[in-house]
């Protein structure tokens, strides 16, 4: 595939929150790289799930995954997911797929997105994982919580009772802020999350907001700007101005993501979030090597 004119950058030239085929995006790394020359980006991470427990394959959305093909984002054991990471990981690193990544400009990045599981069992294992497949950089995310003895995912906050997704919630932003401070991860993924089911929007969750954004100040771990609620016809990126604004008062860190499953969205509304987050009175954005930076 040849790589054709550009575009005119002047934010930020790197997108480290990507999907591929495999996993639960539609595209190719090749074509994931050959969208990030066009949209001027040139550092780009492959973030891919790496989400492990042993209940995993009884949650109401795993036989959906199956269905729709992408199941490989789910494992039960940490020997299965790093069996997987291998794999796609010696495909990253094929000599004809760093060759046409030099041809274009970009450099690539070995990553994941890690949903956090807060018991010692899931912390040694998701540390061994680290240590044999030694990737770039990890991102923190939940898009579980564990309650009443099961796994629910972020979509099921739109089927339950207002009280169930009242405790859902507080189970999130508990999960969100042990994340932060358990200090795996490079950065944090997409913060209110739930609200892409419309729970948690309400001006009571700024407590949970707020105790949540002072764990991850104190921790030092960066949260991105995902643009990818901007795909869903809504005109902010995850998280909200409020929490924005608390970000920027607790100086935390921030970069750009823009969670891409397809190749055109690689780079999407990143001048759009800027501005967003400008607004919100965040003035300084890092740079690719200040989140790579992380020493585990
Ligand atoms: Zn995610
Ligand atoms: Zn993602």
């Amino acid at each position: 595939m040849a790589c054709n004119f550009v575009l005119f950058r002047r934010g930020q030239n790197f997108s480290l929150h990507t999907h591929t085929i495999g996993f639960d995006g539609q595209n190719t790394p090749v074509e994931m790289i050959a969208r990030a020359r066009y949209m001027r980006i040139k550092h780009l991470g492959i973030s891919n799930h790496f989400i492990v427990h042993p209940n995993i394959t009884q949650t109401k959305f795993y036989p959906i995954a199956l269905e729709r093909g992408y199941d490989a984002i789910y494992s039960s054991s940490f020997d299965e997911a790093i069996a997987k990471f291998k794999r796609h990981y010696s495909e990253l690193n094929q000599k004809k797929l760093k060759e046409y990544a030099d041809d274009c400009d970009v450099k690539i990045y070995r990553g994941m997105e890690v949903d956090f599981f807060d018991y010692p069992e899931w912390r040694s294992g998701f540390e061994q994982a680290l240590k044999i497949l030694k990737p770039d950089y990890v991102i923190g995310a939940a898009h579980f919580v564990e309650y009443d003895g099961m796994l629910r995912n972020v979509h099921d906050f739109a089927h339950v009772d207002d009280k169930t997704r009242d405790e859902m919630l507080k189970l999130y932003w508990e999960k969100i802020g042990r994340a932060a401070e358990s200090g795996l991860f490079n950065f944090m993924a997409h913060l209110d999350l739930p609200k892409k089911t419309g729970a948690g929007i309400e001006e009571k969750w700024v407590e949970y907001e707020q105790s949540t954004i002072d764990k991850i100040a104190k921790s030092k771990t960066p949260i991105e700007i995902n643009t990818s609620f901007y795909n869903r016809d809504k005109d902010e990126p995850y998280p909200s101005a409020r929490i924005l604004e608390m970000a920027a008062t607790a100086n935390v860190p921030v970069l750009i993501s823009d969670d891409a499953h397809q190749a055109d969205h690689v780079g999407r509304h990143f001048d759009r979030a800027r501005e967003f987050a400008r607004s919100c009175g965040i003035k300084k954005f890092l740079t690719c090597r200040a989140v790579l930076r992380k020493t585990r």
